[in-house]
C-alpha cells in the first residue's frame, strides 16, 4: 500500500486527477489514489482473466474526458491472482491518452508476460511481501520497481521522510516506508526458495488442480505467452448458490477458503455507480482454494472433494 502511494506521489497524482483502477481487486489499489485526493475510476474486468478489461478502460477514459471534471492521469492495472494484466493493450491505450501506468504487482511477483517479468511493466511497479502474497515476509513489506532514474531518485527520498543528503536533511514531505531489516533478511532466504523451486511447485499444483476439477467449475485461464505466479487459485461456479454450497462443504471439512472481491464501487468507502457488470457477477461466483507450494496431493484431493 505504501509502495502504491509513494509511486503516485512520485507521479504527482492528487486532487482533480482521475486514476483508473479495476473494480475487482483488493481495496488498496483504489485507496492509494483516494488517499492522495485523486478520484479512482472503476473499470470492469475481463471474464476470463479477471484482470482489467482494455475495452472498459477505453470507455471509462472517454466518459471522464466527456464529463470534463477530472484530468485523466494514471491507470493502475492489477496482476490479479498472480497473472499479469493485459499490458499489450493497456500500455497502448495509456500512451494514446497520455496516462501514466502503475503496475500493482502485489499478487503478481514471479509472473511473466511475453518473456518479461511482472514488476517490469508500466512507469513504476509496486509489489507486496505480505505473507499471503507469492513472496511473503513475516509481517508487512513491499518494494518499488522502475527504470526511470528521476522516479527512482524521488522514491528513494519520499520513502524516508522526503530526505535529501541524509535523513536529517529534508527536501520534501514523505513517509516512513523503509523495509525492516529483519523482514529483508527473511526475504533474502525466501527469495532463493521462491526462485529455485517454489514458483515451479505452484505451476505443478495449479495444473493438478485444473486436471482434478476439469468439467465441474470454471478453472483459471492463462492466455498464450503468460505465466501466473499463482498468488491465488480461483474457480468460478455456474451460480452463486453452487458457490455457497461449496463454501459450506469446505467449512464442514475444515478446508479454508476465501471469496474475492466485493467490487470496490460497492464498498462503503467508495459506494458509487460503476458500469462493471462482470466484476459484480464474478464476486458472487468466485472461490479461492487453498494454494501454496507445499500442498500435497492428499491436501488437493481433500479440497476437490468439496467442489465436485
Ligand atoms: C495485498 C494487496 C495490496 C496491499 O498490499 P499490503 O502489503 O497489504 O499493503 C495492494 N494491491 C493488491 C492487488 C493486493 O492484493
Amino acid at each position: 500500500t505504501d509502495a502504491l502511494v509513494l509511486a503516485l506521489m512520485a507521479m504527482s497524482v492528487g486532487a482533480g486527477d482521475a486514476v483508473f483502477v479495476p473494480d475487482y481487486t483488493f481495496f488498496a489499489t483504489a485507496e492509494a489514489p483516494a488517499f492522495l485526493g485523486a478520484t479512482p475510476v472503476f473499470v470492469d474486468i475481463d471474464p476470463d482473466t479477471y484482470n482489467m478489461s482494455p475495452a472498459s478502460l477505453e470507455k471509462c477514459i472517454s466518459q471522464v474526458k466527456a464529463a470534463g471534471k477530472l484530468q485523466p492521469k494514471a491507470v493502475i492495472p492489477v496482476d490479479l491472482f498472480g497473472l499479469p494484466a493485459d499490458y499489450r493493450a493497456i500500455s497502448a491505450i495509456a500512451k494514446a491518452h497520455g496516462l501514466l501506468v502503475l503496475e500493482d504487482a502485489a499478487q503478481g511477483f514471479g509472473g511473466n508476460m511475453d518473456g518479461k517479468r511482472a514488476c517490469s511493466f508500466g512507469d513504476i511497479a509496486a509489489t507486496s511481501f505480505f505473507p499471503a502474497k507469492p513472496l511473503g515476509c513475516y509481517g508487512d513489506g513491499g518494494a518499488l520497481f522502475t527504470n526511470d532514474d528521476t522516479y527512482a531518485g524521488k522514491l528513494r527520498s519520499l520513502r524516508v521522510h522526503g530526505k535529501g543528503k541524509d535523513v536529517y536533511d529534508n527536501i520534501g514531505i514523505g513517509t516512513n516506508s523503509r523495509l525492516d531489516t529483519l523482514q529483508a533478511a527473511i526475504l533474502c532466504v525466501k527469495l532463493d526458495a521462491f526462485a529455485s523451486y517454489e514458483l515451479d511447485a505452484v505451476q505443478r499444483i495449479a495444473e493438478r488442480y485444473t486436471g482434478l476439477l476439469n468439467g465441474t467449475v470454471k478453472t483459471p485461464v492463462i492466455p498464450e505467452g503468460y505465466l501466473s505466479s499463482w498468488a491465488q487459485y480461483c474457480v468460478v461456479f455456474d451460480t452463486n448458490e453452487k458457490r455457497e454450497q461449496a463454501k459450506a462443504r469446505m467449512e464442514q471439512n475444515g478446508v479454508p477458503y476465501r471469496w474475492y472481491y466485493l467490487p470496490l464501487s460497492m464498498q462503503k468507502a467508495f459506494l458509487t455507480e460503476a458500469d462493471t457488470p462482470v466484476a459484480k457477477d464474478m464476486s458472487k461466483r468466485m472461490l479461492a482454494l487453498p494454494m501454496s507450494p507445499y500442498l500435497t496431493n492428499e491436501d488437493m484431493d481433500h479440497v476437490c472433494e468439496c467442489i465436485v
